[in-house]
């Protein structure tokens, strides 16, 4: 075993031919299928990603059984000492993480960095389980006690989206792990890098062999994961489409199954709304991470006139510059989509305020960009209304009515988040009462609920029952056990005991 992410001088790109992450080691992928890697911010080759035969994933599922009794058995004391010193690791490792993050997915510096500290927020609650997961204890009858714990539920799978290369991830390693978990990471092929680099900063922590592995591929990979009986549950984030499919697919196989989906976020803007704040907030919501995130406000909903901070959100999105403070979009394919997106809704009757179609970022003409756009006056029934773009686009639709504005956040089949911008309290209750969305915002144009506060959304966002971070994590990767003791035999016995 190497301890490299890549096999050297055996592949192409910066970072040659990548490996899996199996039983404290790296190891050669056995298949001989395999993907590109490419910086969205140049179109660089970055490296070559092998897709793992089913045999890889044996291998990893077989070096994830053999850890799971004595790290299941370890008390959670101890298991969280993993992740304090894992926390530590990635602030001093904030820089170099976050170089890899822009780099492999395209997003600037500064949002890889704020990925980073969420990195450690979420790092930070996971060392906070031990006082969450305390159990019940009761003399039920004279002489005999029931108990309840918290036990780890055994081998899991974590498969994640492209859009989050590190930050995803972490939604799920510290809390299944700190919780007695073993798992089995697939990254997105788009960017597999930052996991790698995340796998030797658990490996420093001290988390010991076979607790975390990473297996790489593509769609093929998730298939074999969903159908494998070593492993017990998965978490998804990803599309809402192949969030279906995995869910019907992992819980067809009998396995527990938390499936996160895609996203169209609306945001009701009325008019008594702080004027610069909603425009700051709203552009930046629409244009973040290029627009690829699954919070990121996508469609507006103008109550009454609002015009004044229509013209400001177009003054803020005319500010953001790709290549400057905007990052670029995964890949040509997704440049391709959202200028089509643009296009047809100019086709049918809306009007772009601002434009971002066919940017090209001087020195940098193979990386994927689009500028921030505005649309207005679309109609609902437009695809811009109703599907889930993915980039910086936001589309406003008006509307006479508060009512008007929830029957078109309501029609969405989608329910991630949604926001109100008010300087009224009882509008804003009407909204976070009457929200089809599991995340709601009030004057915040991305309402990602902070640590301890758990992340979900509703809908075809979600396809499970709890959410992936938080407090609401812990019901997912742990299951309950209920023992009843009964030590004294003066105890008697009677018909309960
Ligand atoms: P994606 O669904 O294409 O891919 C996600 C994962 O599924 C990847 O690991 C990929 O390899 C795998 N995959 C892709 N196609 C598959 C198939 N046909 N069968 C089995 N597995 C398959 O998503 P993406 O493009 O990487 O990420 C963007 C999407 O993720 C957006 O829709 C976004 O809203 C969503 N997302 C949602 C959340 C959330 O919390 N709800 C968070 C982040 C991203």
């Amino acid at each position: 075993m190497q301890t490299t992410l890549s096999e050297p001088g055996t592949a192409t790109g910066k970072y040659g031919r990548l490996k899996n992450y199996i039983n404290g080691g790296f190891t050669a992928i056995t298949s001989g299928r395999s993907l590109p890697v490419i910086s969205p911010l140049d179109g660089s080759l970055l490296a070559e990603m092998p897709c793992s035969s089913a045999a890889d994933l044996d291998a990893a599922v077989a070096a994830a059984q053999a850890a799971f009794p004595a790290w299941s058995r370890t008390p959670i004391k101890e298991r969280v000492q993993v992740f304090f010193r894992y926390k530590n690791l990635l602030e001093q490792n904030l820089t170099a993480l976050a170089a890899l993050v822009s780099e492999e997915n395209g997003k600037t510096r500064g949002e890889a960095v704020a990925e980073i500290e969420k990195c450690i927020e979420l790092t930070e609650f996971a060392t906070s389980l031990l006082q969450l997961i305390a159990g019940e204890v009761l003399e039920v009858s004279k002489g005999v006690e029931c108990r309840t714990e918290r036990m780890a539920v055994g081998v899991v799978a974590s498969i994640v989206p492209f859009n989050f290369p590190a930050m995803v991830p972490n939604w799920t390693i510290p809390n299944a792990l700190a919780l007695g978990n073993c798992m089995i990471i697939k990254p997105s092929e788009k960017v597999p890098l930052s996991v790698g680099r995340i796998a030797l900063l658990l490996q420093e922590a001290g988390l010991p062999e076979g607790v975390f592995n990473i297996v790489n591929g593509d769609s093929q990979t998730v298939q074999a994961i969903c159908d494998h009986p070593g492993i017990e549950a998965i978490s998804f984030v990803g599309s809402t489409k192949v969030a279906k499919l995995v869910y019907q697919r992992a819980t067809h196989q009998l396995k527990r199954c938390l499936a996160l989906g895609g996203a169209k976020n609306h945001l009701l803007v009325l008019p008594d709304a702080q004027p610069e704040m909603t425009a700051q907030n709203v552009a930046a919501s629409m244009s973040g991470c290029a627009g690829q995130r699954c919070m990121a406000a996508s469609a507006m909903v103008a109550v009454g006139n609002v015009d004044d901070i229509i013209q400001r959100i177009c003054a803020a999105a005319r500010r953001i510059i790709p290549g400057q403070n905007l990052g670029a979009v995964i890949d040509e394919a997704a440049k391709v989509r959202i200028e089509k997106y643009i296009t047809e809704a100019e086709q049918q009757g809306a009007k772009i305020l601002v434009d971002g179609r066919g940017y090209k970022v001087p020195g940098k003409e193979h990386g994927t960009y689009v500028g921030p756009t505005v649309i207005d006056h679309v109609r609902p029934d437009m695809a811009v209304a109703t599907e889930e773009i993915f980039g910086p686009v936001i589309s406003i639709m008006r509307v006479d009515t508060l009512d008007e504005a929830i029957a078109i956040e309501n029609a969405s089949p989608y329910g991630n988040a949604a926001s109100v911008f008010t300087q009224n309290g009882a509008f804003a209750r009407y909204v976070i009462d009457r929200a089809s969305a599991g995340m709601v915002g009030v004057n915040v144009g991305v309402p990602v609920p902070r640590e301890p506060f758990s992340f979900g959304g509703w809908n075809e966002s979600k396809f499970g029952v709890g959410d992936i971070t938080g407090k609401s994590s812990i019901e997912f990767w742990t299951r309950l056990k209920k023992s009843t003791v009964k030590w004294n035999p003066e105890a008697g016995i009677n018909w309960m005991s």
